[in-house]
């Protein structure tokens, strides 16, 4: 026998025992955005490795250790890691700026990162996100929040805790990273590797450290002090004032956490993690924030943006599994000709219907039958040579002989129960 071949160790199959989670997730996506006026898009997988680098930013673990990057025809190429720099580029080279403002669009689809495979987290996972380009107010910004709230909520997700927080704009910013340099300087030799080697080009990012040690120096009275002061300049406050306005008036509940930054570089200003309680735990289960400097860093004109996105494993692992769908009828009979014309039927008037493709005996299919289907449809000679057909209800096991012409109301009724 042949060696057989395995799956790749942070990748995963989806079986189809699974995929009713799946199409949930992406059929309430489609129909909430929708409502929402955001529109699908669909990037490539792969894209330029410089993408990623300017666009995700090269003081993140995501570009420094985690990308998929291989070399093809003397181009350095990398698996998407995310898609907002995929849908920033698709949007700068199509001219989306010519459109008239918000550009509203959301996608769904698989990203690539190497990461320590751990429980919950794989090499290729899948996210969906939305991104509104065009509007520089916080109305944007509160809509997009808005829409997530309600996703989760559609998913049957409503325990949930929104934290907001503004990291202010590149000016504002600067004043405060080096109020924070300054403040943990003497701290320095005492903080994580990681957090040293961000120090420098990246301060606010050690405010995320998970590192208990380093958790124990921010908590600090005097650092405290600092991380817990309002740096941000008067039009920034004025921004996240008027998002605030905006969560409460659409009763979002939300708290103001100072210490959250996410990971990425590109944002500024709102920053926002949505957490679930479902389940007992806390789980994070949304990321966003507003990216204005990202269009153009990216070779675009300047304009602002805000968006977000989620993991879809960790929103099914939140979620009760779905039943498997049943075919409408399956259909039992020895002559499987018959059953070909009858199952072809049924299928153009819209039912889901299979029957016994291999010549099977009559109770084997009628077994078959009983695990697949709603109702068995049974085609014996009697019935054919009478243009009728036995309907078994398989729930039931109440079965009744109707004229053939009669099956299409019987079934409807199943079918709207
Ligand atoms: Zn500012
Ligand atoms: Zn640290």
């Amino acid at each position: 026998m042949a060696k057989i071949i395995n799956v790749i160790k942070g990748t995963k199959d989806i079986l189809p025992q699974d995929i009713g989670q799946w199409h949930n997730l992406e059929q309430k996506a489609l129909e909430i955005f929708t409502r929402y006026g955001y529109q699908e898009i669909r990037t490539p997988i792969f894209e330029a490795t410089e993408l990623f680098a300017r666009g995700v930013g090269d003081t993140t673990d995501i570009v420094n250790k985690e990308m998929y990057t291989f070399e093809k025809s003397d181009r350095s190429l990398t698996l998407r890691p995310e898609n907002t720099a995929g849908v920033v580029r698709s949007y700068i080279e199509n001219g989306m700026s010519r459109l008239s403002p918000p550009v509203k669009l959301w996608y769904k689809g698989p990203m690539f990162r190497y990461e320590r495979p751990q429980a919950g987290r794989q090499r290729q996972f899948h996210q969906v996100g939305v991104e509104l380009f065009g509007v520089k107010q916080p109305a944007a910004d509160a809509e997009v929040i808005l829409l997530a709230v309600n996703y989760l909520n559609a998913l049957g997700l409503n325990d949930l805790e929104v934290e907001i927080n503004s990291l202010g704009c590149p000016e504002c910013r600067e004043e405060y990273k080096k109020k924070i340099k300054e403040v943990l300087k003497p701290e320095f030799d005492n903080l994580c590797e990681d957090c040293q080697n961000r120090y420098e080009k990246n301060p606010l990012r050690l405010l995320d450290c998970k590192v208990e040690s380093c958790k124990a120096i921010f908590a600090k009275p005097e650092i405290q002090k600092v991380i817990q002061s309002d740096f941000i300049c008067e039009e920034c406050a004025q921004h996240f004032d008027e998002l605030k306005k905006y969560l409460d008036k659409m009763n979002v509940k939300y708290v103001v956490n100072k210490l959250l930054v996410r990971g990425l570089d590109y944002y500024n200003r709102t920053v926002f993690e949505i957490k679930s309680n479902n389940l007992g735990s806390q789980n994070a289960v949304c990321g966003g924030g507003r990216y204005d400097s990202l269009v153009r860093n990216l070779g675009g004109d300047d304009t602002p943006a805000v968006g977000w996105a989620m993991g879809m494993e960790r929103l099914n692992a939140l979620l009760p599994k779905c039943e498997q769908q049943r075919l409408d009828a399956y259909i039992v009979s020895n002559s499987s000709i018959d059953a070909m014309q009858l199952a072809e039927e049924l299928r153009t008037q819209g039912f889901d219907v299979e029957f016994d493709l291999s010549n099977k005996k009559f109770t084997k299919q009628l077994e078959k039958a009983s695990k697949v289907a709603k109702y068995a449809v049974i085609l014996g000679e009697d019935e054919i040579e009478k243009g009728q057909v036995s309907v078994k209800n398989l729930d039931t096991s109440v079965q009744e002989t109707i004229d053939r012409k009669d099956l299409r109301s019987k079934l409807e009724n199943v079918k709207n129960s």
